[in-house]
């Protein structure tokens, strides 16, 4: 039987908060978007990056690279979804043409162009593109957008780039829009790098003219609303019983452990990563052994994300307890529950 997704069950998927809106999957995205009505236009710009992200958004498996570039198609235009009419990292054209692309893009209809960002934004002189200052481009190309997408952690909070002790003053879009007075709001859809999953469902989502419930910080709640620690992370429990891996490769004799002590910053990131996971959804950060650098979050790589594998200062406490003395309370009681357990069944074998 044919699943019927309507526009109105789309939007309110895509504006519900939860879990099943941030699943949504191929067969729905197709079927919101053979209901856009006409093709957007889309320039993807760079600004200082590693292109990490571009490499990731090419991983999207669910729909894959290929069919959003050629058979995912937008209403009865038979063109495809994000097809960008500039991307300078791999445009086919280079020099002069490739720039008179984004005047083209620039001149397409009205409340049909998105402009999509990857990388933070730098001083004058740091950043050029096609002998343009990359702040001027983003001035000319952000007045004229119907949608600005920040995608991955530079373009969204200046990321990498922005780190403390740079001399370059990376920021991100939101920020230095701001600055030179562009009120527009901008979807942050920071990681580093940015999921696909976050670029792809956003996309879909406006071009059926939905703008996705965003958080204090312009970051889709659909994706950035849940806390790793408190509500997704499936090693919360050895956390709550004090079982820890003290060092990066090594498991306690337990099997496996919270990731807290060597440096997970799960406990103030925002983000779907252990629910989505990555690469076609067989990983993510945790469960390969690593701790959680919270890139979600707009003061990474710095602020309390920083140092890497360093603990967050202040173990929450427990009844004025740390954990591991729970945790080890809740073992030792744990055991002793099940020696007596076990004398007792003893007992009762030998009076049979
Ligand atoms: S500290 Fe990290 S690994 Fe441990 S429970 Fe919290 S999110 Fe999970
Ligand atoms: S698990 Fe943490 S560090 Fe890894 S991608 Fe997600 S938010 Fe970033």
């Amino acid at each position: 039987m044919e699943l019927k997704l309507t526009r109105r069950d789309f939007l309110k998927s895509m504006t519900m908060v939860g879990i099943s809106a941030m699943l949504i999957n191929k067969a729905d995205i197709l079927k919101a978007l053979a209901q856009a009505k006409d093709y957007w236009h889309i320039c993807w710009l760079n600004g200082a990056s590693c292109s990490g992200c571009e490499v990731s958004f090419a991983q999207n498996a669910d729909p894959d690279i290929v069919e959003i570039l050629t058979s995912m198609t937008v209403g009865e235009s038979g063109l495809p979804i994000a097809l960008p009419d500039y991307m300078q990292v791999i445009h086919p054209t280079s020099g002069s043409l490739a720039m008179e692309f984004i005047e083209v893009w620039k001149k397409a209809s009205e409340k049909r162009k998105i402009l999509i960002v990857v990388g933070s934004v730098q001083n004058p002189g740091f950043c050029e593109i096609g002998g343009k200052d990359f702040r001027d481009l983003l001035i000319e190309t952000s007045k004229v957008a119907d949608y600005i997408i920040a995608f991955g952690s530079c373009s969204s909070f200046g990321g990498i780039p922005g780190a403390k002790g740079n001399v370059t003053g990376a920021k991100g879009v939101s920020d230095f829009l701001k600055e030179v007075g562009i009120r527009k709001t901008v979807i942050n859809l920071p990681r580093c790098p940015g999921h696909p999953d976050s670029l792809v469902s956003t996309l879909a989502s406006v071009m059926v003219g939905v703008i996705p419930m965003l958080d204090n910080y312009g970051r889709p709640v659909d994706f950035f609303g849940m806390n790793m620690h408190s509500e997704l992370c499936p090693y919360r429990p050895f956390y709550d019983r004090g079982i820890f891996i003290t060092k990066p490769g090594e498991y306690p004799t337990s099997g496996d452990g919270c990731r807290y002590k060597i440096g997970c910053k799960g406990p103030i990131a925002y983000t779907d990563c252990a629910l989505r996971k990555w690469n076609n959804r067989v990983s993510y950060c945790l469960e390969v052994g690593a701790p959680c650098l919270s890139c979600s979050e707009k003061e990474f790589p710095d602020g309390d994300t920083s140092p890497f594998w360093k603990e967050l200062p202040g173990l929450p406490l427990i009844l004025n307890a740390p954990v591991e003395v729970w945790g080890s309370g809740l073992v030792a009681a744990a055991a002793a529950g099940c020696a007596i357990h076990f004398a007792r069944k003893k007992i009762k074998k030998k009076e049979e």
